[in-house]
């Protein structure tokens, strides 16, 4: 039987946080995994001066980023080499170097390229949203659903490898329902920060979207031990933990995925695998 392979494909260091669980599952029943990031996050948070500075941050998430994915026995990590485009509005989102301002067709051909040579049978992405709308995220979006077409066409990109037609792809996010009994907890605690402004009924992904809802609660421990590895952006003031266990239960002991594109037929109900059908 063929190696099974499964690719995430995200924007910054962390933002694989949202699949560690599929990471950790599908590398215990022998998954060789990978994961790919656009940017090394070098505008994101710094949590404490002496872990890094605003020059060297990229280089410092980069470590962060293989330390988490050791914890997680992901043994192919790429960066694509783009620059964090910050959040939306931010100055930052003007520099040349910004992955959301980058030449589409460089991007997916870089894309293409790792598909070719890794050749994943299920590949994971950010949905349309983007999680909360970060450019950078939205892009990543864009491009990996355009790679997953490019890489399988070998009139694109001949230069590369051979085509690849991987047979799924699926966009990760946060059930609705989820975000909203989230919302609604907060605002019994009057938390004040940027997520109780965003609108509920457009957060996350609608509960009938999702195909696959994994069960991560045996390996919440180690999903933990990886996010932690992002030591420059852990929140000094976590919030998150103070959210109640029951609650806590329901916005990370799941994994939600929504099946976008399929080479192998839908997912059927019930089956709630991400590697249903393949071969
Ligand atoms: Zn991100």
């Amino acid at each position: 039987m063929a190696t099974k392979r499964l690719l995430g494909v995200y924007a910054h260091p962390d933002d694989e946080g949202g699949m560690s669980g599929a990471l950790l599952h599908y590398g215990t029943l022998g998954v060789e995994t990978g994961l790919v990031c656009a940017t090394r996050g070098e505008v994101g948070e710094i949590s404490d001066p002496a872990l890094a500075t605003p020059e060297n941050l990229g280089q410092v998430r980069e470590q962060e980023m293989r330390a988490a994915a050791a914890v997680l026995n992901v043994p192919h990590v790429w960066f694509l080499d783009y620059r964090d485009s910050g959040m939306d509005g931010t100055p930052e989102n003007d520099d040349p170097r910004a992955f959301s301002r980058a030449n589409p067709a460089e991007v997916v051909g870089r894309l293409v390229a790792i598909i070719r040579q890794f050749r994943p049978q299920v590949m994971v992405t950010f949905d349309e949203t983007g999680g909360y709308g970060h450019p950078d995220h939205i892009a990543i979006y864009r491009h990996t659903t355009s790679a997953f077409y490019a890489a399988a066409d070998d009139v694109q990109y001949p230069e590369l490898e051979a085509a690849h037609a991987v047979s799924k792809l699926y966009y990760s996010s946060f059930p609705r329902s989820a975000l909203k009994a989230m919302g609604e907890w907060m605002q019994t605690q009057n938390y004040q920060g940027s997520f109780s402004r965003l609108d509920p009924d457009k957060l996350g992904m609608p509960d009938e979207l999702i195909n696959v809802r994994l069960n991560v609660e045996p390996w919440l421990e180690t999903k933990g031990r990886s996010w932690a590895m992002h030591r420059t952006q852990m929140d000094p003031n976590n919030f998150m933990a103070k959210i109640p266990e029951e609650l806590q239960r329901k916005w990370r002991g799941f994994e939600s995925y929504h099946l976008a594109a399929s080479r192998v037929g839908p997912d059927i109900a019930g089956e709630n695998d991400l590697f249903a059908r393949v071969r």
